[in-house]
């Protein structure tokens, strides 16, 4: 974990003026940003546009996970990536486009899969964890990590011209888990995903959604997506809620009734 001394120059205080100039953020929560670390799982469609956010804002410290390469077919959305990053990491190509938005921002680079063990300590280190990928697996693992150590989770989806936010906090003891909506047993659906096609503007549209939810969680600005799942369809442009509960009996979350924080 970087300690991060925050204060804002002349150049800081003129790069974020219009997040400044917000009533609701100030320098007090730009020094927040600058404090904190987010953890983006998935590097895609979601986690680019959302990184790209992040960094943009000034958030300290951004750790960003992947261990895809740039594939041809990625460029139709995930615009963060140019052509002549075909066959790059990821994470590299990334990390180079993120410095030259905000070469003040601190960017760690995971080029591994990283499984539940592996999810601990990073997630442990983070403000705001936002899982951006593409898999249940992970997605699970990310979630059990974030109950574990108590930090919020930000959960996209996008497929076809569908898409999912929703915000997760064990802190919030009336806020359910991940794993309380989308138990076990969505593989078959996951195999059918990776034969979809995916409507380019979707994933800028939730990976910003993210993006904004995790700003705003770190500044402890505004009312945070939880307790519900906000759905997306651009086919029809509307957007719709459902109040989601916690499940009593979810084998993740039911212990954890006094919210805890693991030290760093
Ligand atoms: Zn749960």
């Amino acid at each position: 974990m970087t300690i991060c001394t925050v204060d804002l120059g002349d150049t800081e205080l003129l790069r974020y003026s219009r997040h400044i100039l917000l009533d609701e953020f100030g320098t007090g929560a730009q020094e927040q940003f600058a404090r904190a670390r987010a953890l983006v799982v998935g590097m895609g469609g979601l986690g680019a546009p959302a990184a790209q956010f992040l960094v943009a804002a000034g958030v300290g410290a951004v750790t960003l996970c992947d261990d895809d390469d740039v594939d041809l077919t990625n460029l139709q959305r995930q615009i963060l990536y140019a052509t002549s990053d075909v066959g790059a990491r990821k994470v590299d190509a990334a990390a180079r486009r993120l410095a030259a938005v905000n070469p003040t921002v601190r960017i760690d680079t995971i080029s591994t899969r990283v499984d539940a063990e592996a999810l601990v300590p990073l997630v442990q280190a983070a403000d705001v964890v936002l899982d951006c990928c593409d898999n249940f697996a992970t997605r699970h693992a990310v979630n059990a990590a974030c109950v574990r150590g108590g930090r919020p989770l930000v959960s996209g989806a996008a497929v076809r011209f569908d898409g999912q936010v929703a915000v997760f906090d064990p802190r919030d003891p009336a806020s359910p888990c991940y794993h309380c909506l989308f138990g076990d047993g969505e593989e078959v659906e996951e195999t059918r995903c990776a034969t979809m096609g995916v409507f380019a503007p979707l994933v800028g549209i939730v990976g910003a959604i993210q993006a904004a939810e995790a700003l705003r969680l770190i500044a402890g600005v505004g009312e945070p997506l939880t307790r519900r799942l906000l759905l997306i369809d651009t086919l029809t442009m509307r957007f719709r809620e459902l109040a989601v509960p916690r499940d009593p009996a979810c084998p993740v979350c039911s212990g954890r009734d006094r919210p805890h924080r693991e030290s760093r």
